[in-house]
């Protein structure tokens, strides 16, 4: 039986992770599973896998889930240092599905000690990329890719020399406001953002695709995870999300991965990895697509994604200053405090306040410091919010 955690267990990917691993409830000792507010959801699955321990980021839910896990035998706890502790309980395998940088630290814990990490997480290699890998190297952990682009690349990968890779391609559907007038996008609400085209998400991702801020933060998850330079990495924007991504070789060759889109792919292949098993996905059939559409994403609609560029030539913790600062515009978003367009423009003015403050994102990458210039540029968004409606 192999041992396993899920972070991050009631949301979009943690439920798609059950799913799988409730399909061969003898396959795995579930350790934990963590959660948030749906206190509900989390007791209920806790109780149906036989989980050793649910925990609930919110401290003052402990109760709650105490009484709804009465007599389950299950363990409770509550806190973000609780869900730190779960991730540390020795598995060999651990999901990391919490949203935002709240996920950095606990897929720290797992890495150190000596899981083999899935990663849905893409802001643990955004904001702290160099740290994550060293510290994976150091512990003897293994970090598989389970955002659908990077799994897909991992699998055009297979048994190939990444110096022979020219170029990595990751698709993008274009999100919710693909095809509006670009006039329009400043007055998008967040009910017309939350709503995707093809994938059914988190409605924080679901937003992100729409302003391409998702496709932003791949692109640097892209850069860390496979070591390639900036300028290897494109994007492209393929409406039906059928092609995930593609490989370009030295030779002319691109391997592309297709698959209709459900993350249960991904998760699964992870999961698996380094078997394939059969998965209860969709199959493809290419001839009632009939085609399939790519074209370049234009930097106007999605000046988001541009910005992918920008922090990458800026390196050190740019990449933290540039997902916390995205993270907490999307809060500001959701509050209906800025508009769709604000988003980008928040980001954009704190990575220059950061460039005029010397040394802070040239700091040594400890995941102190990480925390530090997350605190700090979700602190300057606010600034410029106020500033804005003064
Ligand atoms: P979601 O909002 O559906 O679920 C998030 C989970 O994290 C929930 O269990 C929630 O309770 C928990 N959580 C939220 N804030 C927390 C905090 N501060 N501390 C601890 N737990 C917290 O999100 P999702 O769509 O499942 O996405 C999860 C991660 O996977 C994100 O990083 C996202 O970018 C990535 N991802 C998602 C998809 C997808 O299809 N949904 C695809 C690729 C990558
Ligand atoms: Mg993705």
């Amino acid at each position: 039986m192999r041992k396993v955690t899920v972070l991050g267990a009631t949301g979009s990917i943690g439920q798609n992770t059950i799913d799988l691993i409730a399909r061969a409830p003898d396959d795995y000792d579930v350790v934990a599973l963590t959660g948030g507010a749906n206190i509900q959801q989390l007791a209920d699955d806790a109780r149906r896998l036989g989980a050793n321990l649910a925990v609930t980021a919110h401290e003052e839910k402990l109760d709650d889930l105490s009484s709804a896990l009465a007599g389950s035998g299950v363990e409770v706890a509550a806190g973000s240092r609780a869900i730190a502790e779960a991730a540390a309980r020795p598995a060999d395998w651990v999901m990391s599905a919490i949203v935002g940088s709240a996920g950095l630290a606990p897929g720290i814990e797992a890495l150190k000690q000596g899981a083999t990490l899935a990663l849905a997480n893409k802001e643990t290699l955004v904001c702290a990329g160099s740290l994550v890998l060293e510290t994976a190297k150091a512990h003897n952990a293994r970090l598989l890719p389970v955002d659908s682009e990077h799994s897909a690349v991992f699998q055009a990968l297979v048994g190939e020399d990444i110096d022979a890779v020219e170029r990595v391609i990751i698709t993008a559907s274009g999100g919710a406001f693909r095809d509006w007038p670009l006039e329009d996008l400043a007055n998008a609400t967040v009910e017309q953002a939350s709503s995707h085209p093809n994938w059914d998400m988190g409605q924080r991702i679901t937003i992100d695709s729409a302003s391409m801020f998702n496709k932003a933060l791949e692109v640097i998850e892209t850069k860390e995870y496979f070591s390639v330079s900036p300028t290897q990495i494109e994007v492209v924007v393929h409406p039906e999300s059928i092609v995930h991504a593609m490989v370009g070789y030295r030779d002319g060759a691109v391997i592309a991965h297709l698959g209709a889109p459900d993350m249960r792919h991904a998760i699964g292949y992870a999961l698996h990895w380094p078997q394939r098993r059969n998965l209860p996905v969709e199959r493809l059939d290419l001839t009632k697509l009939g085609q399939l559409n790519f074209k370049s994403p234009d930097l106007t609609r999605y000046p988001a994604l541009k910005l992918a560029w920008d922090v990458m030539d800026r390196g050190g913790l740019a990449g933290s200053v540039f997902n916390a600062a995205k993270e907490r515009a999307l809060d500001h978003f959701i509050a209906r405090h800025i508009s769709f367009t604000d988003m980008a423009d928040a980001v954009a003015a704190v990575l220059d306040r950061f460039d005029a403050s010397d040394g802070l994102i040239d700091a040594e990458m400890t995941l102190d410091n990480v925390q530090k210039t997350d605190h700090l540029a979700r602190q300057w968004v606010d600034d410029t919010v106020v500033e804005r409606a003064g």
